[in-house]
């Protein structure tokens, strides 16, 4: 499905979980306007409405405006199928971690299925807490430096709205336009299945954890989007080595010359 600058601009939303400055939520709203979004939402922030807010807001008021105030963070997730967690730290609650582009990408093929999607920023000292993130389908972590890995909250707003944008823009390898879709979370489920499954067939592991391997493969295909015929071909590829693994292990086939 191709969907519109104005589809894909209606359908995301930022999520600001219990700001403490409104200076911060002023900032995220200036970010937001410089890259098209307009969807802002705050759950339980300490000051709202504020003047502060409205200083760095630089002009884009409409969004503080507009935003949506809540008091519970389910409250703002009204519609949204994807959420996406932005969290400085690995938490103990074990997400799929992208990095911005990643998760940009993925945003807009969940996007163009027709689905809204939501994006959650902590608060500025405690970030998401593990509740929160539970809420979240996957998290994001902008790969800064262990040792301050922590961006103010409205710069990390500005390079989610960053990468949302070049993603729609087709900077990368998903252009809005594409012949083929690109492949969803479930059917990249399914492929690892897939290929998990055949990994057993054609006995590659040979006694090494399977787990590890599949962790690696699984990283290995998060650094591409494919789309569906891509992934159409894998599967194709993955049932022919199923077979020939099938083959071989039939008595009396091994050929002539290996005897
Ligand atoms: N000490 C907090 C940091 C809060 S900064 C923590 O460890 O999470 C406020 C918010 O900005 C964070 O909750 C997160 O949503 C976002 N943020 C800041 N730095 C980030 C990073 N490196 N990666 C992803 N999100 C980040």
């Amino acid at each position: 499905m191709t969907i519109t600058y104005h589809d894909f601009i209606s359908s995301v939303r930022f999520v600001l979980v219990r700001p403490s400055h409104p200076g911060n939520i002023g900032g995220a709203a200036r970010a937001m306007r410089t890259m098209g979004f307009i969807h802002l939402a705050l759950v339980a922030p300490q000051r709202f409405p504020d003047p502060q807010a409205n200083v760095l807001a630089a002009g884009a008021d409409m969004l503080l405006n507009d935003a949506a105030v809540e008091g519970e963070l389910v409250d703002a997730l009204g519609g949204v199928t994807f959420t996406l967690g932005l969290s400085a730290r690995r938490r103990a609650v074990r997400l799929p971690e992208l990095t911005p582009r990643e998760a940009a990408i993925q945003a807009l093929s969940v996007v163009s299925r027709g689905e809204r999607v939501a994006l959650l920023f902590g608060n500025e000292r405690s970030g998401l807490e593990n509740e929160e993130l539970a809420r979240c389908h996957v998290m994001v972590r902008i790969p800064s430096v262990d040792d301050f890995s922590s961006l103010n909250l409205a710069q990390a707003v500005q390079i989610m709205a960053y990468e949302l944008r070049l993603a729609m823009l087709g900077d990368n390898a998903a252009p809005l336009a594409r012949d083929h879709p690109l492949v969803d979370v479930v059917q990249m489920e399914h492929f690892y299945e897939h290929l998990g499954k055949t990994l057993d067939d054609i006995d590659f592991h040979k006694g090494r954890s399977p787990e590890t391997m599949m962790l690696r493969l699984r990283k290995l295909f998060q650094r591409i989007a494919l789309d569906e015929r891509e992934l159409r071909i894998l599967h194709g590829i993955l049932a022919d080595a199923q077979r020939m693994a099938k083959l071989a292990k039939k008595p009396g086939s091994q050929k002539t010359g290996s005897q």
